[in-house]
């Protein structure tokens, strides 16, 4: 692939800083002019990568993503998750011993087998070293996860060599380390579209008007992508509850111990992960909800498309989660941590994953449009790979397969050569046992959250 004198990349979460800095970071492009637009000032308050906090694991069941994390582990360790932005408190998948739970149980040992067989990590109790510690039932839970009280799953494991990240200080630590590369242009303003000719993208209309061509454009505007291109049966937003909840100094010390792990249920989605500032947030890892829009095709715009688009509180200050939401959070605050279980709610937002139907992302050029390349479709699991993702971007982008994952994950992210036959993509990627084929409105019409009320 020849270097492109200009590159305009659309979006700043994890997928356009990342494609930004891994050009920035290589020699062949160093006379490539290189921008980065984001609609809003920089951090995207209502972007999917800006958040208190993010899982980091290489717990997973596929395992080329297990290997590409294994990989990306020792950045979070090193200067990455250095200033409090990553935490090894460890993780703790957990399910269920009931009729029902037989797929969460088959996923948990996919995930076992990975991280034991294939990336090596030692099984044992934490006190003697070991990486992962393996219960079957609730009294090994409790013991291994140090609960004090509450719910923990009745079979499981913890990955102590786990944790979390503070997300929005991940992402402008990668803004920062890319300014200091001194290549990158930076600039706030919002695509109202692509310019298209017949076979090629040319660049970008802003919304005030303005057009800015390049080269190559890249979209990485996460779940607003189906705005810019028809992603129908392909890549959808469905949008995921969270919760936050104030607590004290004490309660914090309690809940942010180090033998305090993340705690992730497989058979529901649901998920606390250890508090920081006292804020502690509960939320749930589902096939979330679908807002369904009505736009004019961005391909075609005499034709009208549905499609599911985000909206979030920069559309509606006031919005607050349904009420479907906020009761399952609810409940399942007060069954892991009872006493903190009627704290009320003080913050709740709907973000946004941008889902595909196998849960791969999709990083490749436009089949139909030269010029147009797109880095997005994280599936609700792109952030834990902020230090490298950015690498395998341009290699992508290069025609370049450094080694064997290089070549599988090509083929995962690639463009699909057939679209799903569902106008809203619900994903397969495994979520639970949770709820599928929800839509915003409908919830809302049931009610929103009641707060502070007793859900
Ligand atoms: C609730 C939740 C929990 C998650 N938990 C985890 C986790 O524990 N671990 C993990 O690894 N991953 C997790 N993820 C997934 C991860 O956060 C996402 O995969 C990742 O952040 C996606 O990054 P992105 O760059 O695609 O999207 P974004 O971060 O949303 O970036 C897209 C950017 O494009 C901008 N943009 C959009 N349209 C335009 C336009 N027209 N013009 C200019 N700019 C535009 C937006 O403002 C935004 O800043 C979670 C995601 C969510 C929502």
């Amino acid at each position: 692939m020849s270097v492109p004198s200009s590159v305009l990349i659309v979006g700043s979460g994890v997928f356009g800083l990342g494609t930004a800095y891994g050009l920035a970071l290589r020699p062949e492009y160093k006379n490539t002019k290189i921008t980065v637009l984001e609609r809003v000032p920089f951090p995207a308050p209502d972007g999917s990568s800006i958040d208190s906090s993010r899982i980091i694991r290489a717990d997973y069941a596929s395992l080329p993503y297990a290997q590409f994390m294994a990989e990306t582990m020792p950045y979070w360790r090193g200067e990455w998750g250095e200033e409090g932005r990553y935490s090894q408190s460890g993780l703790a998948l957990v399910t269920e011993n009931k009729p029902g739970s037989d797929d969460a149980t088959r996923f948990l040992n996919e995930v076992v087998k990975n991280i034991t067989e294939q990336l090596g990590l030692k099984v044992g109790r934490k006190e003697d070293g070991a990486d992962v510690t393996l219960f079957q039932d609730r009294e090994g839970a409790k013991q291994a996860t140090g609960a004090k009280g509450g719910y923990i799953g009745d079979k499981g494991m913890v990955n102590w060599t786990s944790g979390w990240a503070h997300a929005e200080d991940g992402i402008k630590y990668m803004r920062k380390k890319i300014e200091a590369l001194g290549r990158v242009q930076f600039r706030t303003a919002e695509v109202k579209r692509l310019l298209f000719n017949s076979s090629n993208v040319e660049g970008v209309e802003l919304v005030n008007g303005e057009h800015i061509t390049a080269e190559l454009t890249v979209l990485a505007t996460g779940a607003w992508t189906p705005k810019l291109i028809d992603l129908r049966g392909i890549a959808s937003a469905t949008g995921q509850v969270l919760t936050y909840i104030d607590i004290t100094k004490e309660e914090e010390d309690r809940l942010a111990a180090p033998d305090q792990p993340v705690l992730l249920c497989e058979h529901d989605g649901m998920f606390i992960i250890p508090p920081r500032n006292r804020v502690l947030k509960v939320a749930r890892h589902g096939y979330g909800y679908a807002n369904p829009v009505t736009i004019p095709n961005p391909e075609n715009p005499s034709e009208k498309i549905t499609v599911s688009l985000p909206r979030t509180k920069l559309d509606d200050p006031n919005m607050e989660i349904p009420a479907e939401g906020a009761a399952v959070c609810r409940d399942f605050l007060r069954r892991a941590i009872p006493s903190l279980g009627d704290r009320p709610f003080t913050y709740t937002r709907i973000c946004w994953y941008t889902d595909t139907p196998t849960g791969d992302w999709l990083i490749t050029y436009h089949p139909k449009y030269k010029g147009l390349f797109v880095a997005t479709g994280g599936s609700g699991h792109a952030y834990k790979f902020l230090p490298t993702i950015g690498e395998r971007i341009v290699d992508v982008m290069q025609g370049r397969d450094r080694d064997a994952l290089g070549v599988e994950m090509r083929r995962r992210w690639r463009w699909p050569e057939q679209r799903a036959k569902v106008d809203h993509v619900w994903t397969d990627d495994w979520r639970g046992e949770g709820r599928k084929g929800m839509v915003l409105d409908e919830e809302y019409k049931k009610g929103v959250r009641a707060e502070g009320s007793r859900l």
